[in-house]
């Protein structure tokens, strides 16, 4: 049997190559490398394509996050509290300006930071928090209309980390439409991925816009060398923000495929003894990822490679007891909801042009692991 990969994006190759390699032929020919019409073009439509009237295009999205949090003013002294079943960079960005990590554990059907164990830590906490980042995790959004409700009543910051939900929404609104600023990823293998490294902060607020961009191009806002504040280089490459503005006209589009997909993993494998995905009402799933939950993971995850069929697990070891995290003091038991899951969770191939034959194949092998 043929491999099938997790994810192939050579997939959006036959819509987007020509064009892309075109545009890139063009702007090495013009030696426009840093800045220019593109960037400009891409923040606009980006902004636009989020519904908001502010977005910046940055290096990645890691770098967004510590963007983020500089612009609101954390650091040193403060406490930023995120979920522990994220990717490292999360948290990174929160050591990165100086402040202190905190966890707050996941509701266990939408692994996304629980608004009841925010508002339990809030009573009872002695920490001087300042923000939350919830992370909108697989393709779908947290429950922002009750976290913001907390996240006002103790005035506390919002930034919305959405590297893996590019046109997700909760009762209609997107990331950007709920907290102070939202943070990108656009890796490669993304919803929205460039050709290297790139990401984006989108924000409502005017100021912040006004701090994010100086922040992102050494402190600069119209002179090239009057520097207003000390800011840093975090900005985006031309020829990437030139991809993804190609790339962008078909994110809607490949997005309603992530969810065609989805409906069709959901049909075929809805009798057996698995946990899939559950999508909340009144929300848009955007499927970065297809996860599921299975007993004995490590071993059905052998199994499916032995067969062909690759697997990842988002994410193995939590946050709080990853190796580098050691100094925090957390200890097993600490966020049992993570824990519990990260023993469980498998994201299987999900990409937009995936066929109908190889989800089938994938199914039939799915099914014969789980009846035996
Ligand atoms: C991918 C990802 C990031 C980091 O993005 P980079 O562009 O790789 O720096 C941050 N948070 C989450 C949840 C991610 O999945």
């Amino acid at each position: 049997m043929q491999k099938i990969p997790l994810m192939d994006l050579t997939g959006s190759f036959p819509q987007i190559y020509e064009e892309t390699m075109n545009k890139i032929e063009y702007l090495v020919k013009n030696t426009q490398f840093i800045g220019g019409d593109e960037v400009a073009a891409f923040d606009k439509e980006f902004a636009e394509f989020c519904g908001v009237p502010y977005a910046i295009g940055c290096s990645n999205g890691t770098d967004a996050l510590v963007i983020a949090l500089k612009a609101l003013g954390i650091g040193v002294g403060d406490t930023v509290l995120t979920v522990p079943n994220s990717f490292i960079a999360t948290t990174e960005a929160i050591s990165c300006v100086g402040a202190e990590i905190d966890f707050i554990d996941i509701e266990e059907q939408y692994y996304t930071m629980d608004p009841a164990l925010l508002r339990k830590y809030m009573l009872t906490t002695k920490k001087n928090v300042k923000a939350i980042i919830p992370v909108h995790l697989y393709g779908q959004m947290a429950n922002m209309p009750e976290l913001m409700e907390i996240a006002k009543e103790y005035n506390l910051k919002v930034i919305e980390d959405t590297a893996q939900a590019h046109g997700a929404s909760i009762e209609g609104k997107m990331p950007g439409q709920w907290g102070d600023i939202a943070t990108f990823s656009f890796y490669p293998g993304k919803n929205l991925g460039a050709f290297g490294d790139a990401g984006a902060v989108i924000t409502r607020n005017e100021d912040l816009y006004i701090h994010m961009k100086k922040l992102i191009n050494h402190g600069r806002w119209q002179a090239k060398y009057e520097h207003e504040i000390e800011g840093y280089n975090h900005r985006i490459d031309t020829i990437q923000a030139a991809i993804l503005r190609i790339k962008l006209r078909h994110l809607s589009e490949w997005n309603e495929r992530r969810r065609k997909v989805a409906d069709q993993y959901e049909d075929l494998l809805k009798s057996l003894d698995i946990i899939g995905p559950k999508v909340r009402s009144n929300a848009q799933h955007v499927f970065y990822v297809y996860t599921i939950r299975v007993k004995n993971r490590d071993e059905f995850q052998r199994k499916l490679k032995e067969k062909g069929i690759e697997t990842q697990i988002y994410y193995p070891i939590p946050l709080h007891l990853q190796p580098a995290y050691k100094s925090l003091g957390y200890k097993t038991g600490d966020f049992p909801i993570t824990e519990r899951i990260s023993g469980e969770i498998l994201s299987i191939p999900l990409w937009p042009e995936i066929s109908e034959m190889t989800i089938a194949c994938i199914c039939n092998e799915l099914r014969a692991l789980l009846v035996n």
